[in-house]
């Protein structure tokens, strides 16, 4: 299959080292606040990524981390550390923040029917490997001490720009007042906090007999060597984490073990609310309960997401979003066909799809497809089984075989109103629509399908 790789900025094709084992890790949350459906899209995007290596027969070792240490407020080395600014503002430790947001977002990972990681890692539970690691940096001699912490020296590896094509001469040459004027170049970063005398941190570690705390960099660098083994085949990421949280890890994993850390890099583009920068201050941060309070689904939502493709920017709409949640019951209803007619031979349109997915993730054209080959064919199970694995819309959950009484009095009333029994078959109509099923009448009888 084709995928764009931001390494080489280029579609490549994409081979796994071991079709029984591609590693892949996903840079997960910060868990200090709820996430909204902005966060979401992509692990929307990656759950497309995981199911089409799937029906390539490939099985899939994913590791998603939860973050909850040591990303401050700035993605650079200062500001308030999110996770106690969270503590602080809901009463409560950060441990528990931490549980309250992993169970949250677990939550909605799972109602979007996204393919369940085959490890979820918190950052906290690898102190230990993490301090391994800064031990490697320093051995290796990238380190150096200041008094708010371990820091990277980045003019020690020559190759620190290439991965985000930074302008390293322009960073020095912009640089603004450095909040660590004890800094040697502006893009070096700290590996390891110091926790300051005076300063109220919750989360903290000896390390060297002083108290301290992982930067924010640290942890997916030391998960992806513990856990998965470098180089890993796919990491994925937002285009945000770029210049910074990808480059710094990198940097990280070269510095201490000598190593390429990922063969391919996918990166996810972000989403406008109504054209707008999703913000606080323009009130457009929409959580899944306040898409559910208007009427829609986590799986409407998904449906819109599958609409787009991750490398685009997008706009995000309710307009748009109720267009999706038709398209998503046409495909219900599609769906249920498969109980009342016979089925057509689909397996051309599926492995036209199928081109469409392994295309650097094409689900919008892969979705086109299917919507021309709805009007003209009948699924089978198999066809409506391979629709689910693609997409995980559960279309298959959605359309159970209705019951016989149900099928009695559909055949019922379709007698009655050939018979000119307008007011019997009214009744019986109204009757099977409270069961959320409507009817579509052909010359030899009524199918019938979901009725919104
Ligand atoms: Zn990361």
């Amino acid at each position: 299959m084709k995928l764009y790789n931001t390494a080489s900025r280029k579609i490549e094709d994409f081979i796994p080292s071991n079709p029984n084992r591609v590693k892949m890790y996903t840079c997960g949350p910060t868990v200090y606040s709820y996430a909204h459906i902005g966060n979401f899209t992509a692990y929307i995007y990656w759950d497309l990524l995981v199911r089409t290596l799937q029906l390539k027969g490939w099985s899939v070792d994913r590791v998603l981390n939860m973050t909850d240490v040591g990303h401050l407020t700035s993605d650079a080395d200062e500001g308030d550390d999110k996770m106690e600014k969270g503590a602080k503002r809901e009463g409560k430790t950060v441990w528990e923040v931490a549980d309250m947001y992993i169970n949250d977002f677990l939550g909605h990972f799972r109602a979007l029917n996204l393919v369940e990681p085959t490890k979820v890692c918190r950052a906290t539970d690898y102190i230990v490997e993490d301090l391994k690691l800064v031990d490697e940096l320093e051995k290796n001699g990238y380190l150096y001490d200041t008094t708010d912490g371990l820091y990277y020296d980045t003019s020690k590896f020559a190759d620190y720009a290439k991965f985000a094509h930074l302008d390293l001469e322009h960073l020095k040459a912009g640089a603004r007042v450095e909040f660590n004027n004890e800094k040697r170049n502006p893009s070096d970063f700290a590996v390891w906090k110091w926790i300051r005398d005076g300063e109220d941190h919750a989360m903290k570690w000896k390390y060297r007999g002083r108290m301290g705390y992982p930067g924010w960099h640290l942890e997916c660098a030391t998960i992806i060597h513990e856990v998965l083994g470098e180089p890993i085949d796919i990491h994925t990421g937002g285009i945000d984490h770029i210049p910074v949280h990808h480059t710094n890890e990198i940097a990280e994993m070269v510095g201490a073990y000598g190593s390429e850390m990922a063969r391919f890099w996918l990166h996810n583009n972000f989403i406008n609310v109504e054209g707008e920068k999703i913000s606080k201050s323009l009130g457009n941060v929409f959580m899944f309960p306040d898409l559910e309070e208007r009427g829609f689904s986590h799986l409407d939502f998904k449906m819109w997401v599958l609409q787009g493709h991750f490398q685009s920017e997008r706009n995000f709409s309710f307009d748009d979003l109720a267009a999706a949640k038709q398209r998503l019951l046409n495909y219900r209803n599609f769906a249920a066909l498969r109980w009342q007619k016979d089925a057509t031979d689909m397996s051309e349109v599926r492995d036209g799809m199928i081109a469409h997915l392994e295309n650097n993730l094409n689900s919008a054209g892969a979705l086109a497809e299917l919507d021309v080959a709805m009007s003209k064919n009948v699924p089978d199970e198999k066809f409506v089984e391979f629709l689910d694995k693609a997409f995980g819309l559960k279309l298959a959950d959605f359309t159970p075989d209705i019951d016989d009484e149900l099928k009695k009095k559909i055949a019922e009333r379709f007698k009655a109103k050939t018979a000119k029994d307008y007011v019997k078959a009214d009744a019986l109509r109204d009757e099977i629509l409270k069961s959320g099923i409507s009817l579509l009448d052909g010359a030899e009888g009524s199918t019938w399908q979901y009725a919104e």
